[in-house]
């Protein structure tokens, strides 16, 4: 088996010189354990964002992956299925099931759609999928005719934010790196899209997008963009705090200014939130979003890179935005 550990604390943005590829020889499948092959790899910001926090040098690097079940020691695991796992960046893992750095087990796909591309099973039908559905039913409570803002729109979560808002019958307006990315957020029905990168004011920007101001805002970025979304906010509204990826790779604290008195005076609501605070929910939820995508009304782009090699390439590209597309490797 091959296995990506992490040989430097990342300092900054993370470099392919923080990582390494190493053989493990796997350990036999005991009574209760399965042993799994690794199809696809998930990419996503929390693994920045927590690699301080639970990893020491030259730990595995952790992370949701579809697997197959290779053998199987454990009657909840027939071989041959196809499960989701947070067996991080492995190629084979023997593992009774459990996850080491999360409460989430290996959980098996239950009659996956032939139609539907299993990649998305950590992606727009998985975790990052749960993530938009959550953030807007659970923290936010979003109601038809409200106006809806998403940062980071673009991405895994940002996607199905919008797309979710428009089968709820909400006004959706998006923020993303680029003009290739707006045009594709127009393209899922956003009503208003804007490149945060290129504009010269961004209170102007999230005026114009929305001069009646904001409803809920799903924050996905951190920063600057966090105090003026804030300020835009309608009386009453709601602000789901979901990540924070401008600031992940920062190396001096961030601080961000918030103005109290906006807060107080509009009654607004903040809430943090983690998708897997609904796990009683999750298999209805899952059902929900593949009958959308059945249905025709969400669509997910990724972007898939091929080869086990080439994950720590890939994880720097997702985290800098380079591509369009959920990231996801095809070991
Ligand atoms: P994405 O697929 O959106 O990929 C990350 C994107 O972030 C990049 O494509 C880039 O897009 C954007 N980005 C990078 N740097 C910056 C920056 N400085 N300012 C603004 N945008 C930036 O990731 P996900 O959809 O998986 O995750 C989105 C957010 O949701 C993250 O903050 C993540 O941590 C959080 N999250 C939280 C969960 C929870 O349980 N609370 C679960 C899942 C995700 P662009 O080109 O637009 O800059």
């Amino acid at each position: 088996a091959k296995v990506w550990v992490l040989r430097k604390h990342f300092d900054g943005f993370p470099k392919e010189s923080d990582f390494e590829m190493k053989e493990e020889t796997l350990p036999e499948v005991k009574d209760g354990e399965v042993l799994l092959e690794a199809i696809f790899l998930s990419l996503d910001p929390y693994i920045r964002a927590m690699s301080q926090l639970i990893m020491k040098e030259g730990d595995v690097l952790f992370g949701g992956q579809v697997a197959k079940v290779l053998q199987s020691k454990n009657p909840a695991f027939p071989v041959g299925c196809y499960v989701t796992a947070p067996c991080g960046w492995r190629t084979h893992t023997v593992t009774n099931g459990k996850a080491k750095f999360s409460q989430d087990m290996a959980q098996v796909l239950p009659d996956w759609p032939k139609e539907i591309p299993l990649s998305l099973a950590v992606s727009a039908l998985g975790m990052p999928g749960l993530t938009a559905l959550y953030g807007l039913e659970e923290v936010m409570q979003v109601k038809p005719g409200e106006i809806v803002l998403v940062s980071a729109a673009a991405g895994a979560v940002g996607t199905m934010v919008g797309q979710i808002c428009k089968i709820k019958g909400c006004k959706v307006v998006g923020s993303a790196g680029s003009d290739d990315k707006v045009a594709y957020l127009k393209e899922l029905g956003f009503d208003h899209a804007f490149n945060y990168k290129t504009i010269p004011s961004l209170d102007e920007a999230l005026k114009k997008a929305s001069p009646e101001g904001y409803d809920c805002y799903f924050e996905n970025v951190g920063g600057p963009f966090f105090t003026a979304a804030l300020n835009q906010m309608r009386p009453g509204g709601r602000i789901a705090v979901c990540g924070a990826i401008s600031l992940y790779n920062a190396t001096t604290p961030q601080t961000c200014p918030y103005p109290h008195m906006t807060i107080i005076t509009r009654c607004l609501r903040i809430e943090g939130f983690q998708a897997n605070q609904w796990p009683d929910k999750d298999e209805a939820s899952i059902r929900r979003l593949v009958t959308w995508m059945k249905e025709g009304k969400l669509k997910a782009k990724e972007k898939i890179t091929e080869g086990f090699e080439h994950t720590p390439g890939a994880f720097i590209r997702m985290l800098k935005g380079t591509d369009l597309g959920k990231a996801v490797v095809k070991v």
